[in-house]
């Protein structure tokens, strides 16, 4: 199977900008940011989508680690994670985008 991007950038193949690494995740800064702070986690072991993660504490880890890395960089914050083509998915190793920094919090689904 040919390696995902993030494959390529965990294995320093590709630059990127490391916001925050560990042994099994590693978070780097978005090059095409759909905010002024745009993050992305990434577990290092590979799963092509979030649901393929059976394990609910691997699950956990992989937002706890979001989680501590959106509040090293930001106040306020969404996460969110496309799960497969039909939502937007475009990178097939598993991801969940951190996004904030805006004065007026975007429109998005949910919000009233
Ligand atoms: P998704 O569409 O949810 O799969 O998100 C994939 C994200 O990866 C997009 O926001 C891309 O801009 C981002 N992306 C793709 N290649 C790179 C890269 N080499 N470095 C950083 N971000 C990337």
């Amino acid at each position: 199977m040919e390696k995902s991007i993030f494959q390529r950038v965990i294995d320093r193949e590709i630059p990127s900008s490391i916001a925050f690494e560990n042994e099994d995740y590693i978070a780097i800064h978005d090059i095409n940011p759909q905010a002024p702070v745009h993050l992305l986690v990434i577990p290092k072991k590979l799963s092509t989508r979030l649901d393929e993660i059976m394990d609910p504490l691997e699950l956990g880890q992989l937002y706890a680690v979001a989680v501590e890395v959106a509040k090293a960089h930001l106040t306020d914050y969404m996460l969110v994670t496309n799960v497969g083509a039909g939502a937007g998915q475009t990178v097939f190793h598993t991801h969940i985008h951190i996004l904030g920094g805006w004065e007026t919090p975007p429109k998005v689904l949910g919000a009233h």
